[in-house]
């Protein structure tokens, strides 16, 4: 039997060169294969505690990808309060069957959510302008996204038969 060489700063199992990935960038620790890993992006080793793991894929601190956009609706959200949870359905799905089909469509839905954050946090801090959002944006969009809505239910409906 061969004596091991390292002993894993993190587990502190002895290991072998070969499953050794390495010292950790962020704090000097040399990792086993079960406690590092290496950043998908650069190639440094981490240990399991500095790398962000998302989906199973290792990122050093400054290659951890964006987060992803929040898919609400920060205007209706802002302007409803805790009542929009049920009107969303309407918004959400003009979004995803209506304007997510054509281009200027993906184009809306991304410039609306690049500044509807700052549209819904002004809302909010503006009650007046709540009650303006609701009744005049809002209420009447969401009341025409419903008629669409509906007219394509019957269009199911009358498809099916
Ligand atoms: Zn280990
Ligand atoms: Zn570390
Ligand atoms: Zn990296």
């Amino acid at each position: 039997m061969t004596e091991p060489l390292f002993f894993c700063d993190v587990c502190g199992k002895p290991i072998g060169r070969q499953e050794m990935v390495g010292r950790c960038i962020v704090c000097g620790k040399l990792a086993c294969k079960k406690c590092g890993g290496m950043c998908s992006k650069c190639g440094r080793t981490l240990c399991q505690q500095h790398a962000t793991i998302q989906q199973g894929i290792w990122y050093c601190q400054q290659d951890v990808p964006p987060p992803p956009p929040k898919k609400g609706c920060f205007i209706v959200t802002a302007t409803l309060g805790y009542s929009a949870q049920e009107r969303l359905g309407d918004f959400y799905w003009f979004r995803d069957t209506v304007l997510a089909k054509n281009r200027i469509g993906h184009v809306f839905i991304k410039a609306y959510y690049t500044i509807s954050p700052s549209i819904a946090r002004i809302i909010t801090t503006y009650i007046k302008l709540q009650t303006f959002s609701r009744r005049l944006i809002v209420e009447p969009i969401g009341r025409i996204i419903r008629i669409f809505r509906n007219r394509d239910r019957v269009r199911v409906v009358s498809l099916k038969k």
